[in-house]
């Protein structure tokens, strides 16, 4: 597999490298049959046959809280997000992560590019005189901080301390993340949610709509019978 959908205005991605089970068993139409017919050898009984017992097991299955079996399922994302959202998906202990792809901005230099300015900043007014939105002051900050940080460079400060004028927020990353269906859906619950950051929002429901191409059957139950997050971000 590799299946992508681009996100933050073009400049990030989320991509599906690499998936197990990597193949559809003979006579069914998704992946899911591998993981009902693996949740079989608890029961030991008959293999699952067709496409609709599958999808009715499955459904038992969350109903019956019976988790594990969807840990038989693995899947690799690449993923470029501003280092806003990587700040949130690294709180996430069950992912597994590379680290090793993200960029370092100790040897790379950084340019502007790859930066990440929301779009919707452009209906905020800016609070600089003369300047038309904080898309339009943002991006001057950009600008100024990399005019800065080349002077820096230029001025032979190592692009290790150099980066420190950057805003680090905007900045885009990448990197390899793995996980199972199982962790995959609590990390979903809680950023597809709609007072999760709209950007990790963003990323979530790519994860989903690509996931789903793979798992459509435990992607439709597990939509059906997310449970809300149960707070209120204004009462805190
Ligand atoms: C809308 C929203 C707002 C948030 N706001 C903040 C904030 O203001 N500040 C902040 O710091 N964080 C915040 N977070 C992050 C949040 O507290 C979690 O760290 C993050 O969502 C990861 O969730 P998790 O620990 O359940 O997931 P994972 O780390 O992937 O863990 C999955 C599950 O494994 C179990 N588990 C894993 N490790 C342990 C362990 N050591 N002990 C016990 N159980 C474990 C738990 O059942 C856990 O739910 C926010 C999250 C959301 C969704």
């Amino acid at each position: 597999v590799n299946i992508e959908k681009k996100l933050y205005g073009g400049k990030g991605f989320v991509i599906i490298e690499d998936v197990t089970p990597s193949e559809i068993p003979e006579g069914f139409n998704s992946r899911d049959a591998v993981i009902a017919n693996d949740a079989k050898i608890c029961t030991n009984t008959e293999a699952l046959k067709d496409n609709i017992e599958v999808y009715k097991f499955l459904e038992k299955l969350f109903e019956w809280g019976h988790y594990s079996p969807f840990e038989q399922a693995v899947l690799k994302f690449r993923i470029k997000a501003p280092y806003v959202v990587w700040s949130q998906i690294d709180r996430h202990r069950s992912f597994i992560y590379s680290s090793q792809l993200r960029r370092s901005g100790r040897y790379a230099k950084f340019t502007v590019d790859e930066f990440y300015i929301p779009e919707y900043l452009s209906s905020y007014s800016s609070w600089i005189e003369g300047e038309e939105s904080s898309k339009e002051t943002l991006e001057n900050i950009v600008d100024k901080a990399l005019f800065n940080y080349e002077e820096m460079l230029q001025a032979g400060v190592p692009k290790e301390s150099a980066r420190f004028v950057l805003p680090a927020f905007c900045l885009m990353y990448e990197d390899l993340v793995t996980v199972n269906l199982k962790n995959l859906f609590h990390f979903l619950a809680l950023r597809t949610d709609k007072r999760a950051q709209r950007e990790i929002r963003e990323l979530a429901d790519g994860m989903m709509e690509l996931t789903r191409t793979l798992f459509p059957y435990s992607i439709k139950i597990f939509s059906e019978n997310i449970k809300p997050v149960n707070y209120d971000f204004n009462e805190i």
